[in-house]
């Protein structure tokens, strides 16, 4: 690829691997790095559940609501645009297996009809149904059986089948972190294929005594971008040859090409990761539609439509439309567009699957404007729930008073700009992308190719804008 004068073209950045650096190289190393961080969110979320059931019920006075729906969506976006998959990394719920995994042995085989995204595509979108549905954020009680129920499904499946299904297949947090993670700075991968090609026991993928290979299924000698990958760390603990190591890589520059990947095959082959890109993507607009006024209007009128007084018949044509008919109509009419002004023949459907990557820039845009507006706006909350949790639990207020005035991490005017800075640079990443993806299919004309893409990535783009500038509702803080 040309490089930008002053800039470091990107082989010299792939290059460049943290395992090697003082300091943190050694901490990666470090066999327990996983364990330490995984029990430290077990305590949290102990900590949480036991709030969220027998603490105050009213969510910004909750650790349960304030720490889950305010602090831990702002950490997990920022991670994936600094670093990669961290949350998956220091996953809590998986780590009550590695003392139940002493006892027993993980031996069924996960069904070969399951092995695909679409249980985990079913799984994201009932979730984020159910966050509206139940309101969820102004919930303690429920985000706390929200955790415990994950928990016991992470245990039951991962603790029953062989490898990490769970993972792999169904956890929607999971399944979000995947996409986030494929514009993400940093990819685990080997250092140098030639000790691969000689290396005869591929313990990277089979583990050793005393350390698992990679339950994800990716072999690292085939392994390519950041699908699927946990961040586990377990390939560079089981390679004997030191051959692994967490390389930085251009964020997005898996996305424009389609090199088949280990335990993952063609992603523009995979129908199923393409609706979970869809679903990220459309996901966004619909989770930040359901915050602003406009929302109850569209509710009313459908409710009246429908008859109903009950909000799920409602709520589930909006998430139908959204998130299946506004997609179609768009990705479909995109597709169309391109075949037409570009002259290529192929399916629509071909068209999409390869152009929707595109549009992982712009839904992770959306997605850390509107987590980051939450995180930012109530960030100090966490403050006054711990020093009012101090005096429950010891009659004194060690740590002060509550100080329920506290206010936002940065001005509010500042708020606004900051999200549509996200937007600006999402939608510039998409376009990026697609322009990429449109030299690559019509060298000789890529415009004609790149126009109808740019044209979706734009109304996008404005549609989220307009959101935006909505009055937002302060979910999970004293000013909703
Ligand atoms: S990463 Fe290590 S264990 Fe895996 S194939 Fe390469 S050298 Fe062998
Ligand atoms: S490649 Fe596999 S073992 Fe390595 S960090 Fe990713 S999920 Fe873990």
């Amino acid at each position: 690829m040309s490089g930008i004068r002053g800039v470091r073209p990107a082989a010299e950045w792939e290059a460049v691997d943290i395992t090697a650096w003082p300091v943190l190289g050694p901490l990666f190393r470090w066999r327990h790095l996983r364990s330490a961080l995984q029990l430290l969110l077990l305590l949290v979320a102990l900590v949480l559940v036991w709030d969220g059931l027998t603490g105050p019920q009213l969510a910004p006075t909750n650790l349960a609501t304030t720490v889950t729906w305010l602090h831990y969506r702002g950490f997990v976006v920022l991670a994936l645009l600094a670093f990669g998959n961290a949350f998956c990394m220091a996953c809590p719920f998986m780590w009550p297996r590695l003392p139940l995994e002493r006892l027993v042995r993980a031996r069924l085989v996960w069904p070969r009809s399951l092995r695909s995204k679409w249980a985990g595509v079913l799984l994201l979108a009932a979730f984020l149904f159910a966050y509206e549905l139940f309101d969820l954020w102004a919930s303690p009680r429920w985000t706390a059986w929200v955790i415990v129920a994950y928990f016991a499904a992470a245990l039951t499946v991962n603790g029953l089948f062989r490898g990490a299904p769970f993972c792999k297949y169904l956890c929607p947090i999971g399944q979000f972190n995947f996409v986030g993670s494929l514009i993400s700075p940093l990819e685990i991968a080997v250092r140098d294929h030639n000790v691969c090609a000689s290396c005869t026991t591929k313990d990277c993928f089979r583990g050793r005594e005393g350390q698992r290979g990679c339950e994800l299924w990716l072999f690292q000698e085939k392994k390519y971008g950041n699908m699927d990958c946990t961040f586990c760390l377990d390939c560079i603990h089981a390679c004997p040859h030191g051959n692994v190591g967490i390389r930085f890589r251009l964020p997005g520059s898996e996305l424009w090409q389609d090199r088949l990947r280990s335990g993952v095959g063609r992603l523009w082959r995979r129908p199923d990761v393409g609706a979970l890109v869809v679903l990220f993507t459309f996901g966004a607009l619909l989770n930040a539609f359901g915050m602003v006024s406009p929302v109850y209007a569209l509710e009313a009128w459908l409710a009246g439509l429908l008859g109903t007084t009950s909000e799920w018949p409602v709520l589930g044509l909006i998430f139908v439309g959204a998130l299946v008919v506004e997609p179609a109509f768009l990705l479909g009419g995109a597709a169309w567009l391109f075949r037409a002004w570009s002259g290529r023949e192929e399916p629509l459907i071909a068209v999409i699957m390869r152009y929707v990557y595109a549009l992982v820039p712009f839904g992770m845009g959306v997605w850390s404007a509107h987590y980051l507006f939450h995180f930012l706006s109530g960030f100090w909350g966490v403050v006054p729930v711990v020093q009012n949790l101090v005096v429950e639990l010891t009659g004194s207020p060690w740590l002060g008073m509550p100080r329920w005035d506290l206010g936002p991490a940065v001005p509010v005017e500042w708020l606004n700009t900051l999200e549509l800075g996200f937007i600006a640079l999402g939608t510039w990443g998409s376009l990026l992308l697609a322009y990429r993806l449109a030299r690559r299919d019509v060298p000789q004309a890529p415009w004609r190719a790149f126009a109808p893409w740019a044209l979706l990535i734009g109304v996008l783009a404005l549609v989220d804008v307009w959101l935006m500038l909505q009055p937002m509702e302060m979910r999970g803080t004293f000013l909703a």
